[in-house]
């Protein structure tokens, strides 16, 4: 039998045929890109004239955010795609790689819920293959599912919600053996001690890295979602995402924000809170399991979690009740808050009753 994991990696085998075939949309901006060039009067993409600061369609690639991206990262601006948010580029995946009704995905629950979505959205088959007990990937049972239409393993590490970080020897197996895209999602890597993928991106062709900054860089309102990959991965989604996907506003603030470094402090903040809020939950009569966290959440379980999410909802703390989620039952998940907030959560921990 021969193994289709056996094939070399071939980017050109992945992508859709109407993708390949299509051209994409010429914008203003793509036919005249210097911006800066202070004494053109630009009169080429219909827009109001009069100055208010955003009169004006934003940079459809980003140059100037992606250059602070990527002297953070550590990379390429010509290995960043920039999405409204994970989920845009997470889509543009499906969208350039899948073929409807005929490719399928493998991915792993517990786990982020969007890859489902995304896929039910494109009409493509989710495989689910069940986290093993102690919440890693299943390698082999992984390996035997996909056949030649898997076009992409979904691993999110640290994972949401069980909050642990995939082995690197399981990774790497998968990486190895499998010749479509390993998607690795590390909306929470700022969190874990472990070390990012990012700088594998040269090393192995058919790895995708996603990243986020809603989570440890405190802009979720602004809804940027990052993308890293080879070059040739990053020049497919490219040319076919909306040209003017990420607003001129969300490209100033980040960059602002960035500059100020802010976020690197509530990062440890949030670290030794999240080992604070540990500590009361290791003392606290309703639960019976805590899993270890690599993220700014923690899940744990409880007696029963209907109850105990209504317990938090009337003291005033919205948790997430994650007992619905495979190899979740009664569980709860909670974000760390500021210090203050973890305060009340920390007090009420020694007051709930069991149901
Ligand atoms: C929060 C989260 C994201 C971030 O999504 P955005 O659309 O960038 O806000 C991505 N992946 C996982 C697993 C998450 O938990």
């Amino acid at each position: 039998m021969m193994r289709v994991t056996e094939k070399k990696f071939n980017l050109n085998l992945l992508i859709r045929d109407n993708i390949k075939a299509m051209r994409p949309y010429s914008s203003a901006r793509d036919e005249f890109n210097e911006l800066n060039s202070n004494n053109m009067i630009f009169l080429d993409a219909n827009e109001n004239p009069f100055e208010n600061d955003v009169n004006r369609y934003p940079d459809p690639h980003q140059k100037a955010l992606k250059e602070v991206l990527a002297t953070i990262k550590n990379v390429n601006s010509a290995s960043i795609v920039i999405g409204n948010g994970s989920d845009e580029v997470l889509d543009l995946l499906f969208r350039a790689f899948c073929e409807p009704n005929v490719d399928n995905i493998i991915t792993l629950p517990p786990t982020y819920g969007m890859y489902g979505v995304l896929a039910n959205l494109n009409a493509i088959e989710n495989k689910r293959i069940l986290l093993t007990d102690d919440f890693q990937p299943n390698v082999s049972s992984i390996l035997n599912r996909a056949n030649e239409h898997t076009k992409m393993i979904f691993l999110c590490s640290p994972n949401n919600p069980t909050g642990n970080t995939f082995s690197e020897t399981e990774i790497l197996k998968i990486l190895k053996e499998f010749k479509g895209l390993v998607v690795i999602d590390e909306a929470y890597i700022e969190f874990s001690e472990k070390p990012s993928w990012l700088k594998r991106i040269n090393e192995y062709e058919n790895l995708v890295i996603v990243q986020t900054l809603s989570k440890a860089y405190g802009m979720a309102g602004l809804r940027l979602g990052l993308l890293f990959a080879s070059p040739e991965i990053i020049a497919v989604l490219e040319k076919i995402k909306p040209p003017y996907n990420v607003n001129s506003i969300s490209q100033k603030i980040a960059i602002e924000k960035l500059a100020s470094m802010k976020y690197i402090y509530e990062i440890e903040e949030l670290k030794s809170e999240r080992e604070r809020v540990m500590k009361a939950l290791v003392r606290c009569k309703i639960v019976t399991e805590i899993f270890p966290s690599e993220t700014n959440f923690i899940l744990f379980r409880v007696d029963n979690a209907t109850f105990q999410y209504h317990q938090f909802l009337q003291n005033g703390i919205v948790v997430r009740n994650r007992s619905n989620d495979s190899l979740c039952r009664s569980c709860l998940r909670i974000t760390i808050g500021t210090p203050k907030e973890n305060d009340k959560v920390i007090e009420l921990l020694k007051n709930l009753k069991n149901v």
